[in-house]
């Protein structure tokens, strides 16, 4: 049985190249950048006045007050404004181009008007540049502005309009589809025989999916009979990704693995020691890959994140798409059996000197009503069999975990 490390080693080695494609800018919220935008012209385009007030030449304000001539205005979008000689003011708006021959703004509070709008008295000095961003201080036309793999969150869909992209290259987010399997399961609006239990993987990994901005195919339940499986499996490889739940461990109907090496699959793993969710299941053939995830709702939604997460991110262009981790102490005192890195459920929260991690009853990896009150995983070392109350313990947080409210 191989570690979750060695796992994650196999997965990242035996992804396929990413795709691009292109995209509105418009639509590119969340995506990952895969090329390097450059900026097309300067940024500010002129020297520009960062407030209201007038625009002047420093020498002349050195002593105040003073008086100026006003000699026009420059207002954003106004046209560039004629040339300031000394002696004269200019007044001027936010955002608008500093007149040619001036050199500083001064802020309109620290002004006077006369009564006939010809003369302006200046109260303080400013200095030389103050309150002006010269041209092509923010960006200079043909400089990289956004690297490829950077993700475009809304201050980078302002710079794409900012600069006239009106489209934009990005890694293409990769096909899933969802296979539930098993002749107990029915779907949600079926009533189940006294030895039936409602599907609900299916919908868990596609909520899941979605927290990571895909959209699966849902391709529906397969009885636990090879040609109905190998029938879904084959619809299943027409996307990029494969994900199967149930019939992946060591039971008389589990036929997955069997189906998958009758499809031609490479099977890179079949068991991880991992708790919930050893008999993990990850195969490829030529550029799809399929995961064959354990059937127990909380085995089927921890290995989702430990390993599907991270390839399918790294797909969509992501650098590192795992969860993030910190660090935490605990409140109880925790036993296991050694020899399977667990990911346990915890409510974590924030005290004034840490993060405070409470372990959660759960009943199995059957769980999941237990693993609704979760907001993280704790993680118990493989070769612990038991963990103190107050020790550090490492954290895996939710996806939802800044917003999850207990
Ligand atoms: P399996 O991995 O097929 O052996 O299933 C392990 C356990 O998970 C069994 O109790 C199944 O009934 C349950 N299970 C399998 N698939 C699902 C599913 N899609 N939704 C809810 N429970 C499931
Ligand atoms: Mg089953």
């Amino acid at each position: 049985m191989i570690s979750v490390e060695e796992a994650l080693g196999i997965l990242l080695s035996n992804l396929p190249e990413k795709e691009v494609e292109q995209i509105p800018f418009h639509s590119a919220l969340g995506r990952i950048l895969a090329e390097n935008l450059v900026a097309t012209c300067d940024i500010p385009p002129f020297y520009r006045s960062a407030l209201d007030g007038y625009a002047v030449l420093a020498s002349d304000v050195e002593n105040t007050p003073v008086e100026l001539r006003v000699v026009g205005e420059s207002r954003a979008g106004g046209g560039m404004p004629g040339k300031l000689e000394s002696g004269e003011a200019i007044a001027i708006m936010t955002g608008a181009p500093v007149p040619e021959g001036a050199n500083a703004v001064q802020m309109v509070e620290l002004s006077h008007l006369s009564s006939d709008g010809r003369k302006v008295t200046i109260t303080k000095p400013v200095k030389a540049h103050e309150n002006i961003a010269p041209r092509g201080s923010e960006a200079r036309a043909g400089e990289v502005i956004l690297d490829s793999g950077h993700r475009i969150g809304p201050a980078e869909i302002a710079v794409m309009a900012t600069f006239g992209y009106s489209q934009v290259q990005v890694y293409r987010k990769p096909s899933v589809a969802i296979v539930a399997t098993g002749d107990e399961l029915v779907e949600f609006n079926k009533p189940p025989r006294p030895d039936q239990i409602r599907n609900s993987n299916a919908y868990c990994l596609a909520s899941q999916l979605r927290y990571m901005e895909i959209e699966a195919d849902y391709l529906g339940i397969a009885r636990d009979d090879k040609e109905e499986l190998r029938h879904k499996m084959l619809s299943g490889l027409e996307r990029d990704v494969l994900i199967i739940t149930g019939g992946v461990s060591m039971g008389e109907y589990d036929f997955v693995q069997d189906v998958f090496h009758d499809l031609g699959l490479e099977i890179l793993f079949s068991k991880v020691a991992i708790k919930p969710g050893k008999p993990t299941v990850f195969a490829r053939r030529g550029d799809k890959l399929v995961f064959g995830l354990p059937g127990n709702p909380i085995s089927a939604l921890v290995t989702f994140e430990c390993f599907v997460r991270p390839a399918l991110g790294r797909l969509c262009g992501m650098k590192s798409p795992e969860l993030p981790r910190m660090m935490g102490e605990l409140l109880a005192d925790m036993k296991q059996t050694p020899g399977r890195t667990a990911f346990l459920p915890a409510w974590v929260t924030w005290e004034k000197d840490g993060w405070k991690v409470e372990p959660l009853l759960w009943k199995s990896s059957a769980d999941i009503i237990g693993f609704t009150r979760a907001n993280a995983t704790f993680i118990f070392p493989k070769n612990r069999d038991f963990l103190s109350r107050g020790e550090v313990v490492e954290l895996m947080l939710l996806p939802d975990f800044f917003v999850r409210q207990r």
